[in-house]
């Protein structure tokens, strides 16, 4: 049974190995920030390793979205393995264990294996492989070998129990009854994932395993595994479920699930951060904000839970609007000039750099949960108010001759107005409603109609402090010239 001595002999190691076969899912990213934060509390060593041995499902820059994702997130690894390069490695402990009597070749060929499945299945039978090269001929074995395919299974123990310990769930028997002898090497020469988990995890001295717990199932594999070689084991955290709020394991059809997804629809970096670490650990049973640095220091293993965590997306907007209203504004200019650029055609992002981003933020952080919800708000900016009849322009007033009344008025109001602070235009207009004894949707409902035409849009005020005089009153004008 392993305990906590390695955290007291040696230097925590701990690894965030994904399989680069697509876009990292946020469940990754979970486990990811637990390993980092871990590594930084105790002033360990973080590693990323890459499990790439099924190579039918590796994409194209599969390699390098896991890299971005830990690294938009502020994660850097201090080592970096890539398992399709190490396969003489896991070759070198196969042939270990075939020597020792521990693992064989087996030669079944695919059609074997589908007739044997198909005789357990019309038995009502588990389907497993069923062992028939685990005592074949050693010679014979080796000679086969020379000329043909084959596989290289563990012999899995057959009789008894295998007993794992897992930091949070404590101990856990496995019947032996349940494993079979499962490949370690496949046909092609890479290792499966068990296998060159289990070496790497050793060579690479990890002290500590935490994955998600889909991986608890396979973990009398891997002790068996360890057993075999003469290891010590690390240390083992399964990491709980992220569940829907349906109950139902987190997937596409809930939405978004990848981190690019997050990103692309304006999610920032530290409300995703401290949305993440929640999944499955809490502080206490109140504090719920904590930035980066914080959790550096008191993040802490023992506090991770046994039960799913639920991902609640109201709970993960309300923490991006929380962030975007708090980080400085310098921060939030960076965020929103990389989002729009990222979001919206050159031309049009060229406008909108003309304007002062640190003011585009102030403009949207009180009103945007995410960014997109921030470029919304911005669009006016770029998009000049078209009308396709006069009736557009008038809506909030009772007639044309009003309306061209409460234009003209501002145009000159506007004109004679040096100061375009927020708080001298409020003085002001509420002053020419007051002049003009009309109603705020009369005035500044119809100011805001040929200022921005957008369904939803800051203040008026905002809107005319930030596109400045010149371009306000070229609005307005444009209006009056279409009545
Ligand atoms: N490659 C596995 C995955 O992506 C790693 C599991 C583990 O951390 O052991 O889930």
């Amino acid at each position: 049974m392993t305990t906590d001595k390695n955290i007291l002999m040696n230097e925590t190691r701990v690894r965030y190995a994904p399989s680069p076969t697509g876009d990292p899912h946020i469940g990754n990213l979970r486990s990811a920030i637990f390993n980092w934060l871990f590594a930084k509390k105790e002033n360990g060593k973080f590693i990323l390793r890459i499990e790439d041995t099924d190579q039918s499902r590796i994409v194209k820059n599969g390699i390098e979205k896991q890299q971005e994702a830990l690294l938009w997130l502020g994660m850097q690894w201090d080592e970096l393995y890539i398992q399709s390069e190490r396969k003489s490695i896991y070759a070198k402990y196969s042939q270990k264990l075939i020597e020792e009597d521990k693992a064989y070749r087996c030669y079944a060929t695919e059609e074997e294996l589908d007739e044997l499945r198909q005789k357990q299945k019309s038995e009502k039978k588990i389907t497993r492989y069923d062992g028939r090269y685990r005592d074949y001929d050693k010679e014979k074995s080796l000679s086969r070998s020379k000329k043909e395919p084959y596989v290289i299974r563990f012999k899995s123990p057959q009789n008894g129990e295998t007993q794992c310990f897992d930091k949070i769930r404590g101990g856990i028997t496995f019947n032996n009854k349940e494993l079979d002898d499962f490949v370690i090497i496949k046909s092609d020469g890479f290792p499966t994932y068990h296998f060159a988990n289990v070496v790497d995890d050793h060579l690479m001295k990890i002290s500590h395993v935490m994955r998600a717990e889909e991986w608890l199932p396979s973990l009398p594999k891997h002790v068996n595994i360890y057993n075999a070689l003469g290891w010590e084991m690390p240390t083992f955290v399964h990491l709980p479920m992220i569940l829907a709020p349906d109950k139902t394991k987190l997937s596409k059809r809930h939405g978004a699930t990848s981190v690019q997804d997050f990103i692309d629809q304006g999610y920032i970096k530290p409300a995703m951060f401290n949305f993440l670490v929640l999944l499955g650990w809490a502080f206490d049973d109140k504090t719920e904000q904590f930035t980066i640095n914080e959790l550096k220091n008191i993040f802490d293993i023992n506090k991770i839970s046994k039960s799913p965590a639920i991902f609640n997306k109201e709970k993960l907007d309300w923490f991006n609007g929380k962030y975007i209203r708090e980080i400085n504004t310098n921060e939030l200019a960076k965020e929103i000039s990389i989002f729009f650029e990222n979001s919206i055609e050159p031309n049009n992002f060229n406008i909108i750099s003309s304007y002062d981003f640190k003011k585009i933020a102030n403009m949207v952080k009180e009103r945007s949960k995410t960014l997109n919800d921030s470029l919304i708000l911005s669009e006016f900016l770029f998009k000049k108010p078209k009308f396709e009849s006069k009736e557009e322009i008038i809506t909030m007033c009772e007639s044309d001759d009003q309306c061209k009344l409460v234009l003209e008025k501002s145009f000159k109001l506007l004109s004679d107005t040096k100061d375009f602070s927020i708080s001298n235009l409020q003085n002001k207009l509420k002053k020419l409603m007051d002049d003009l004894n009309l109603k705020p949707k009369q005035v500044l409902g119809t100011l805001r109609i040929v200022i921005t035409n957008q369904k939803i849009s800051p203040p008026i005020f905002d809107c005319l402090n930030i596109l400045e005089k010149e371009e306000s009153l070229i609005r307005i004008q444009t209006a009056i010239d279409y009545l």
